[in-house]
């Protein structure tokens, strides 16, 4: 074959129908050309990858910006986002190049970007410093801008924004450029779009567990072993979740509810919301229960609604224990009355025949008897009317020693005919509170009633209560004692977490109604106090009232 049937077969099988030379710059343009199309394919997939992985659109538009340099001489790139009839500037690379500040509502005469918005139609427009037809043309000039390619964000058929694509040079787009910069376009708006939504999606998905976390009552979300799937802030902080491991954050083993009656089962069975009141570290709870289905009907997880109502029951049984005790006043008043007449009779005539009577007749013991008698009813009396006198909380200087006596006055007798030994050790100088004489003494009395009730069917030798009271230094605050002491029953472990709980009683019905400790700690509590056990069960228990000392 000669040379130049073998340039001919070249020029054949490569279809170049031209010399080596200018087959070398086809190549060479082919080979650019492909780079530039691999550009363009590699920055429509920077568009996608952006979005997703949570880039900002300032990040996005700076990558695809610097991308965009390598194809075409670009200086500027802005995108406007066009939502409720207003087209607002909301990103410009490089911050430099910025006009109008971003957030800049752009107005409709004489714009562009309008029009863009308007015809759904690309736009390339050449700046002319003798043209005056567009407000942009004076902006892009003054920027050193001499040609602008506007490009409508179209989703579902919509417009949703414009890009424009700014360069200092007379830009010669062919066919191939304005579809890659509409493709371009194209998959931006849709990611703009996917990512508004997701945005929207996001907001009200965190909307919502923020309600549900700030909710002041406690919830929980169990599956229907009682596991615990979630929680808010407040059920986190009663049941101190965060110190247990996720795998053992299990409701019935938190509040140690027998499986048998679970509310989860009872709901699981009934499907419907069940109601139950729980006790949990000394509170008192109001639990509601509601399932929640799938789409098939069935229960997948349960909400646990929790309410601590121990300050709701304490105050309802305080005015409860305030309202017997105001009707026992009443009915002390009118026996008061009534006994006092006869009583002035029965003690000014003893004390009469005391007079002529002589220490040494028989009868002088027995009148000193039937005047002593008489006296001690008196002070009962007027006893059982201070003490019911409830309505008057006024907090004045008190002496809790003399709470003490006054309630031994009103029932010391009656413990010792039951055969009680009442030990007394009071501190002579005890300090003064500041409080109620009779809601201390109501606290008094409810611990000696107590420990009267605990030594009742004990089989020992001396059953003996002792009270105490004394001073004790806390720091700088000084305190004072009151402490009941007894060789009783005792508490079980189990109980002492419950005993201040209203309506909690061990005592058979008709004897206990469960109220005087919830009520004695209130009133406690409303003197800046506090009540503390110890006990021993078969050995006796020890109550303690401690209160601060008047300043
Ligand atoms: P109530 O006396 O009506 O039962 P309380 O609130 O005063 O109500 O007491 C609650 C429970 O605490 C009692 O039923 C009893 O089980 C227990 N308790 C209180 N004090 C004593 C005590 N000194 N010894 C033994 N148990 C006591």
């Amino acid at each position: 074959m000669k040379v130049e049937d073998r340039q001919q077969m070249i020029n054949l099988l490569t279809g170049v129908q031209s010399s080596k030379k200018s087959y070398y710059n086809e190549l060479k343009k082919t080979i650019i050309e492909l780079k530039k199309k691999n550009m363009q394919l590699e920055i429509i997939n920077d568009v996608t990858k952006s979005f997703n992985i949570d880039m900002s659109i300032d990040e996005m538009l700076e990558n695809v910006f610097n991308k965009l340099q390598t194809i075409f001489p670009i200086e500027r790139i802005s995108l406007s986002m066009y939502e409720n009839e207003k087209l607002i500037l909301t990103n410009v690379y490089p911050p430099h190049s910025l006009y109008f500040p971003i957030g800049f509502n752009l107005s409709k005469e004489h714009s562009l970007y309008w029009k863009v918005v308007e015809s759904l139609e690309k736009i390339f427009y050449q700046v002319d410093s003798n043209k005056e037809d567009y407000i942009e043309n004076k902006i892009y000039e003054s920027l050193g801008i001499r040609s602008v390619l506007f490009v409508p964000l179209i989703h579902k058929g919509k417009v949703i924004g414009v890009l424009s694509i700014g360069s200092k040079e007379m830009m010669d787009y062919d066919k191939d450029d304005f579809a890659f910069f509409q493709q371009f376009c194209d998959q931006l708006a849709v990611c703009i779009e996917n990512a508004r939504l997701y945005n929207e999606v996001l907001t009200s998905k965190k909307e919502w567990e923020e309600t549900f976390r700030s909710v002041s009552e406690m919830i929980l979300v169990v599956d229907l072993e009682g596991n615990i799937l979630k929680y808010n802030d407040a059920a986190k902080d009663f049941f101190q979740l965060h110190l247990y491991q996720r795998e053992k954050r299990n409701f019935h083993q938190l509040l140690s509810i027998d499986i048998h009656n679970s509310p989860v089962l009872e709901m699981v069975q009934t499907k419907k919301p069940v109601y139950q009141e729980i006790h949990f570290q000394k509170r008192v709870c109001e639990l509601h229960a509601y399932p929640v289905f799938n789409e098939s009907q069935h229960i997948y997880a349960i909400i646990i609604y929790i309410n601590d109502i121990t300050e709701k029951r304490r105050i309802e049984a305080q005015l409860v224990q305030s309202g017997k005790l105001a009707a026992i006043g009443e009915m002390a008043a009118g026996i008061a009355h009534e006994l006092n007449n006869p009583l002035t009779a029965i003690l000014g005539n003893a004390q009469l025949l005391l007079r002529t009577a002589s220490k040494d007749d028989r009868s002088y013991k027995l009148l000193s008897d039937i005047y002593s008698c008489g006296k001690r009813c008196k002070t009962i009396i007027q006893n059982l009317l201070t003490f019911s006198r409830q309505d008057e909380y006024m907090f004045e200087d008190c002496s809790v020693n003399e709470a003490v006596e006054q309630v031994l006055g009103l029932i010391g007798d009656q413990i010792k005919k039951q055969n009680i030994i009442i030990q007394k050790k009071l501190d002579r100088s005890l300090e003064l509170i500041e409080g109620n004489i009779q809601q201390i003494g109501q606290i008094v009395l409810n611990f000696l009633i107590n420990a009267k009730d605990a030594l009742e069917e004990m089989d020992i030798p001396e059953k003996v209560i002792s009270i105490e009271t004394k001073s004790m230094m806390e720091g700088e605050k000084k305190w004072v004692l009151l402490s009941v002491q007894d060789n009783g029953r005792g508490i079980e472990e189990q109980y002492l977490q419950e005993i201040f709980n209203p309506f909690f009683t061990t005592k058979r019905p008709g004897k206990g109604t469960g109220l005087g400790l919830s009520v004695s700690l209130g009133i406690a509590q409303a003197h800046g106090g506090t009540i503390e056990v110890i006990s021993h069960p078969g050995k006796g228990s020890t109550f303690m009232l401690k209160l601060p000392a008047k300043q």
